[in-house]
Formats: C-alpha cells, structure tokens, sequence
C-alpha cells in the first residue's frame, strides 16, 4: 500500500511570489508532487478551494480586510499551516509601507483600489494561528524538501535555534564587523546556512530576528560607528518592521 498523499493548498497574499516559485523550482519538483495532492496553486492552474487541506502554505503579508477575510477561511479549512516566507511570517518586504502614508502611497501604487480597505501590513500570524514558521526571503529549498518529508511520516521538523553567525564561514576569521560593514547576522535566525556569506553578501535579516537576538545592542554598535539611527532602522527593518 503507498504511502498517502498529503493534501496541499498554496495561496498567495500580498508579495512577489518568490517562495511559491522556490518551490517551482526545486530540484526534484516531480517527486515532491508525487508526495502531496496539490488542490491549489494557481501558479500550477490546479485551483479546487472547495476542499479541507492537510496543510495550507500561505506565502505574503496581510495587506487588506478582503484578505483577512480569505485568511481565515483557509485556516478553516486546514489542519496545518504553515507561513511560506518572510512576507507570511513577519511582513517581509510590503510591511516597509507602513511607515508610509496612505496619501504618499497613493501616488506610487498602480492598483489604488486596493488601498481602500488597507490594513498595516503584516504577517499571516497577527489574525490567525500558524503551525509552522518557514522564514526567508525567499524559503530555503532544503527547508520545505525536509518539512514535506517528514510531515509524510506525522512529524514536524523542528525550528533551528540561534544566530546565522552560528553557521557563518566568516565567524572568528573576516568577520564584517570588524571592518565597520554592516552584517546583521548576529541577531537574524539562523538556518539558511549563512547563504549570503557564503556568497560574500553581509545578512541582512531576511529571516527575521532571532529568539535571543539583541538588537537593541546591535544599534548601538552602529551608532558607535557614526551611523545615524534612522539608517540604522531602516536596514534593520526591511523584512519586519522592528520597534526599538
Ligand atoms: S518572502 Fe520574499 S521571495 Fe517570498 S514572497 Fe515574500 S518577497 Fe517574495
Ligand atoms: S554573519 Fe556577519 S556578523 Fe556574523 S560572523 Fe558572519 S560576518 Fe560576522
Ligand atoms: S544570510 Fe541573512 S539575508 Fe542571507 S539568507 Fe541568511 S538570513 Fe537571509
């Protein structure tokens, strides 16, 4: 007897559509098909809402109440969700706009329509309650391949604690601090296995902070650089909006 599918859904809300293509593209795409019964991705064509899901991947940030609406009627429908992406677990990059003006805003964004029922920007966590946090911008390959095979067999993958600096090929050698280069890795949640240091490229926290991450110390070694605190805010908030 095989082993029996699990029932997915992958939905969309106010983001680029980077991790739904992540998972497009992973190397071996046709087996992880193989494994689960995709009622919908729109992306795929395959597009059966009227279903109850094992588990929902919800990629994008809450931006509008017709969203908040949708949001809660896949939780309904869904034994597990999960947030795909740093958009569906903390804002990600459409929550810069809160710190914009609606007014200001209307002048850039070419839908306006959709401003009319605009809500702050958020992650999908804020109105419902999620099972699993899948943090990156975008996902990290690895990461879902392990989710979907483990989740077959009823267990899920636990969370990587600590920093990226933990996993960082820098660390203790050529750290960028010590060049004043702005890397935030000592408080961005490690599990990406330092992928932009790898590649010569500082953190910049695209999976949100860390449990233990101090931020508040963070700041005040860039300030001690001559660094202005708004600059500082504004890179360290570009995938969640941070308050300090
Ligand atoms: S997390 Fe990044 S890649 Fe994924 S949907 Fe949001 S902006 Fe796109
Ligand atoms: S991640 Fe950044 S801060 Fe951490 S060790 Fe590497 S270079 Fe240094
Ligand atoms: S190194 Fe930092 S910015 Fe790069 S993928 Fe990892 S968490 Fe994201």
């Amino acid at each position: 007897m095989g082993v029996k599918k699990i029932k997915t859904g992958f939905f969309s809300f106010s983001c680029c559509e980077g991790c739904q293509f992540t998972v497009l593209f992973l190397d071996n795409f046709m087996k992880m098909v193989d494994k689960m019964d995709i009622q919908y991705f729109h992306l795929l064509k395959e597009k059966n809402k009227n279903t109850r899901f094992d588990v929902a991947f919800v990629e994008g940030a809450v931006t509008s109440k017709v969203q908040i609406k949708k949001l809660k009627i896949i939780r309904a429908k869904s034994k597990f969700v999960v947030a795909l992406g740093a958009c569906a677990c903390h804002g990600g990059i459409p929550s810069m706009r809160n710190f914009i003006e609606n007014k200001k805003l209307e002048k850039y964004v070419y839908n306006q329509k959709t401003l009319k029922d605009a809500v702050k920007a958020t992650g999908i966590g804020e109105y419902v309650e999620v099972d699993y946090y899948m943090y990156g911008c975008p996902i990290i390959k690895k990461e879902f391949v392990d989710f979907v095979n483990n989740f077959i067999k009823g267990k899920v993958i636990k969370e990587l604690e600590g920093p990226v600096c933990d996993e960082c090929p820098r660390r203790g050698k050529n750290c960028y601090l010590i060049e004043k280069k702005i890397c935030l890795g000592a408080v961005s949640r490690r599990g990406c296995d330092a992928l932009c240091l790898r590649e010569n490229v500082p953190c910049v926290l695209c999976r949100g902070p860390c449990p233990e991450a101090n931020l508040s110390s963070e700041i005040n070694l860039f300030k001690s650089w001559g660094l202005d605190k708004k600059d500082i805010l504004n890179k360290i908030s570009k995938f969640k909006n941070v308050d300090t």
